[in-house]
């Protein structure tokens, strides 16, 4: 079945096929290991995740090639400001390496805790700096750089097609540029490959170059690392919709000016995670909550929130509030409730399955991962009349995808099926601001023997 894939370079869902049959190249834009990852990032991730779990439901082997940005991301994306991980550093006492192997340490774990796949290749932006010099001499010699006081510079002005993924005119990327105007840049849309190191303070990251002694620019990174892990198979590359402007268009430019080749072929975005009011969840607006304080320290499984992912298409904002949080608990616990009931009837038999659904289903993932769609069939699955071993082989087959890690659901906390029924149901009168019919509910519940927790991630209901 063909794959369609929302791209936008060309803003329309394309047929994907790979450059190479059968494989697959995807570059996802890893993580600033200067502080936890939010779990605005990981949506992202989550989107990613799910992107290459279809390619490989489609049959493709992808090699998944992801960066961690442990030096030149600057405060401002402008390459102005400070560097985030020497920031980091100062704020707790420790080096710039430290920060970043404790952060990477602590996003790993995130991915593990949401069942993100690791990728083929891990690759530091600080392991690649000699592949970064290269590529800056490239485009030296090609005549796309200049000098200013604090680095070398990528001049926009000379690659015609700057503005082919952000589609907005020159003049209003210009004028967005223009808030962290350097007085020294030709065009405001110019960016650093290259920036010195501060004559009077050393930093603690900072290596020779041809220039002079300093660090990449966060751009660089990425086109060096992609091309070194993935050489001439660009399939796709990832990041979040705020990447769009700067971050990816720079990787464009510097890349295609350096090759004379298309660099990659497919460019996809997952939408923001916002909070009520429509506002970003972002480090910077300290709005911020990540998987520990949100789920973990509360008791609450973090694969509610890989559920609450699927229930919005990637290419729309996602609002975070504690009700579509429970009610993501809910579904979760909901479904591991009915596995396990499909278990128990199957009784070990072997079962088929069930092909129609499986093609509904890989129609749903193939129309630019309509994850809202494929969970309907998910639920159509679970209430037809078929076999329940055979119903079980389908919803397994569809874990492949959803990742829900729904082999595992002996180790479920699960409720019975009669609590869950009250649970449901209180979670409804909670919506419906229905306080008094919530507070009987609650009274049955512990009548049962269970505790009722109100938190603010959600209702909370276990043995004590
Ligand atoms: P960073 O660690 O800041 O480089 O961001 C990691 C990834 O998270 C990037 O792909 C960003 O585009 C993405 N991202 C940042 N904020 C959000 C948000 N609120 N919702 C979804 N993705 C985000
Ligand atoms: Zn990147």
């Amino acid at each position: 079945m063909e794959l369609f894939l929302y791209n936008s370079l060309t803003r329309s869902k394309e047929r994907f096929q790979p450059l190479t049959p059968g494989q697959v190249g995807l570059y996802t834009c890893g993580p600033t290991v200067y502080n936890y990852a939010h779990i605005g990032n990981l949506r992202t991730y989550l989107f990613e995740d799910v992107l290459k779990r279809a390619l490989a439901y489609n049959g493709y082997t992808v090699k998944h090639v992801m960066n961690i940005t442990d030096v030149g991301h600057l405060t401002g994306d402008r390459d102005m400001g400070r560097d985030k991980l020497e920031e980091g550093a100062r704020r707790e006492g420790k080096t710039a390496w430290e920060i970043a192997a404790y952060y990477t340490a602590a996003f790993r774990q995130d991915m593990e805790r949401l069942n993100i796949l690791e990728p083929s290749i891990w690759c530091k932006a600080t392991d690649t700096i000699p592949e970064q010099i290269a590529l800056i001499q490239t485009l030296e010699e090609k005549g796309y750089t200049y000098r200013t006081r604090d680095g070398i510079y990528f001049d926009t002005a000379r690659f015609p097609d700057y503005t082919k993924l952000s589609h907005q005119n020159i003049e209003a990327l210009q004028e967005g540029a223009r808030v962290e105007i350097n007085p020294e840049k030709r065009n405001a849309t110019d960016f650093a490959l290259w920036k010195f190191s501060p004559a009077d303070v050393r930093r603690q990251m900072e290596w020779d170059s041809p220039w002079g002694t300093g660090f990449p620019g966060w751009h660089i990174e990425c086109s060096a690392m992609s091309m070194k892990y993935l050489g001439d198979q660009l399939d796709i590359h990832c990041g979040g919709t705020d990447h769009i402007d700067v971050h990816h268009t720079n990787e464009i430019a510097q890349s295609e000016a350096a090759t004379g080749k298309p660099f990659f072929r497919f460019w996809m975005h997952g939408a923001f995670l916002i909070i009520s009011g429509g506002k970003k969840m972002a480090k910077s607006e300290g709005n911020f909550m990540t998987l520990e304080n949100a789920f973990v320290q509360n008791g609450i499984d973090p694969l509610a929130y890989r559920y609450a992912a699927f229930l919005t298409h990637y290419r729309k904002p996602m609002e975070y509030s504690p009700e579509a949080m429970e009610g993501a608990v809910n579904g979760v616990r909901h479904l591991r409730n009915q596995v396990r009931t499909l278990k128990d009837a199957a009784d070990g038999k072997q079962g088929q399955i069930g092909d129609d659904l499986r093609v509904q289903f890989l129609k749903e993932i193939n129309d630019d991962l309509n994850m809202p769609r494929a969970m309907a069939v998910v639920q159509e699955l679970l209430k037809s009349d078929r076999a329940p071993e055979d119903k079980l082989a389908t919803v397994f087959d569809f874990d492949r995808v959803l990742g829900l890690d729904l082999a595992q659901v002996d180790k479920a906390d699960t409720l019975p099926a009669a609590i869950e029924q009250m649970v449901a149901e209180r979670i409804k009168a909670r919506e419906a601001r229905d306080f008094a019919r919530s507070d009987e509910l609650r009274d049955a519940i512990e009548a049962q023997g269970y505790a009722v927790q109100d938190t603010p991630e959600g209702m909370k209901v276990f043995k004590p």
